[in-house]
């Protein structure tokens, strides 16, 4: 598919970043050129539309999530929620602990951020282990919300972190050994 390949040639592999022996997918490069952003929009958009009939709220996960998270709500003619890593939201709040390769980390969300029963779909750029997304599944499900889908631009195939999602549906753009 063209469109795909417009979206791939825009992930830009970056050797030992973080750390030593981890390539890093970068999508700076996608998000700095509009055509691809746009095409990038514009799959994820078919996706959901083609796959569920209603959708209530795109969930986004801290930080670049928020980059995708908003333009495809906005596509959708629905709201966004954001995920976010401990201590940013005021009010009440629900929180998961998860742990990363080096220690813990937390998620948050405003309580009220969805009502019991809404479809919510959560995005994030890339699943790696998979921790990240399990965690903003489990609080999402301690707020009652139907996880119609966990959706990221790219996976990293070899890390099986989709197996963590367990019977949660899963969908990837682009898939990276
Ligand atoms: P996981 O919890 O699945 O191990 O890690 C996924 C989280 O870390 C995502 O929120 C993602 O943004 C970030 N992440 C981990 N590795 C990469 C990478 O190679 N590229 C990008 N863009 N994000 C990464």
């Amino acid at each position: 598919d063209e469109r795909l390949r417009r979206v791939r040639d825009r992930v830009r592999p970056f050797p030992d970043f973080p750390e030593p022996g981890v390539l890093f997918r970068d999508i700076s490069p996608l998000l700095k050129d509009p055509v691809a952003f746009r095409t990038l929009i514009d799959l994820l958009e078919d996706h959901l539309r083609s796959s569920f009939p209603k959708i209530d709220f795109i969930a986004g996960l801290d930080s670049r999530g928020f980059l995708i998270g908003p333009p495809l709500a906005q596509r959708l003619g629905i709201g966004f929620v954001p995920v976010r890593k401990k201590g940013k939201l005021p009010g009440p709040t629900e929180s998961v602990c998860y742990t990363l390769e080096y220690g813990k980390a937390e998620l948050e969300m405003q309580k009220d951020a969805v009502e019991p029963g809404q479809k919510v779909v959560i995005v994030d750029d890339l699943l790696a282990t998979g921790g990240t997304m399990a965690a903003a599944c489990e609080l999402l499900k301690r707020l009652k919300a139907e996880i119609l889908e966990c959706l990221v631009v790219i996976e990293l195939k070899g890390l099986k972190g989709s197996g963590k999602l367990n019977s949660i549906p899963f969908y990837s753009l682009l898939q990276y050994d």
